[in-house]
């Protein structure tokens, strides 16, 4: 299958395979990651009930959303097309002792294999490296049961973003590898809700992800320019 069929950005999972190994490094290149999960994993929390729920973590990478959703009692799949990254995740398990079936696998092909079989879906931090989003989107609402809730997170396509995600974070506060984000992958909270939309999925809330560089502390609130996560419920009569 060439590139644009897969819809994956080889260049792109090769800079997390290349990472990998520091994934789980708390002062590493995904600092910023360890830093907002507890963050997002609460905004996740406070829609969906992840006990004994079957989760598909789309993006996963090392899995630390993955990790953190099985730790609260969800079954999880988490699903990366870097093998790094995923290789590194399966290995942090016996660390942990938690249990998450990781797979080498897009959101399009489990889609074929596995419709309609997850409670809950997350995709975060992963539009923004994807050729086409609007096909992962699509993907993830056939996943997810009817009535099933889904959780996207990604980066606004404002001049705000471009100065606080692209230059403060990986220049001048070096909290990403620079080089991790593009400027026009970037994706609008009114692009990602239309995508979502036609896809049969409803918006259901949105919260802005902020970082203060004084305090060093993230925190949720209003306000999309930079970060941001969005919720959907997939319609009853899809
Ligand atoms: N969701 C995780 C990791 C975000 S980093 C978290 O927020 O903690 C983005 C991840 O998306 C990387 O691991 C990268 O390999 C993966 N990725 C990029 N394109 C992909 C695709 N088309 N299919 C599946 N995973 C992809």
């Amino acid at each position: 299958m060439s590139r644009t069929e897969d819809n994956v950005d080889t260049a792109e999972v090769a800079k997390f395979d290349a990472l990998a190994a520091r994934w789980w490094d708390t002062d590493g290149d995904f600092e910023s990651l360890h830093a907002i999960n507890p963050l997002r994993l609460d905004w996740i929390r406070r829609y969906a009930d992840l006990r004994d729920k079957q989760v598909l973590d789309i993006g996963c990478g090392g899995g630390i959303l993955s990790e953190s959703m099985a730790a609260a009692g969800a079954r999880v799949t988490g699903i990366d097309m870097a093998e790094g990254p995923l290789a590194v995740a399966r290995l942090h398990l016996a660390e942990s002792g938690r249990d998450v079936n990781y797979l080498h696998s897009t959101a399009e092909s489990l889609a074929q294999d596995q419709p309609g079989e997850f409670d809950v879906v997350t995709c975060l931090e992963m539009l923004e490296h994807v050729p086409d989003p609007a096909q992962v989107i699509a993907a993830c609402a056939t996943l997810v049961k009817p009535g099933g809730q889904v959780f996207f997170s990604t980066i606004n396509r404002t001049p705000k973003a471009f100065m606080f995600a692209i230059l403060g974070a990986e220049y001048l506060l070096k909290l990403l590898p620079a080089g991790t984000h593009e400027y026009q992958k970037f994706i609008r909270p009114s692009e990602l809700e239309e995508w979502a939309r036609h896809a049969g999925l409803n918006l259901q809330a949105s919260i802005g992800m902020h970082y203060n560089p004084l305090s060093k502390e993230y925190s949720l609130g209003p306000g999309l320019e930079v970060n941001y996560l969005q919720y959907f419920r997939r319609r009853l009569d899809e």
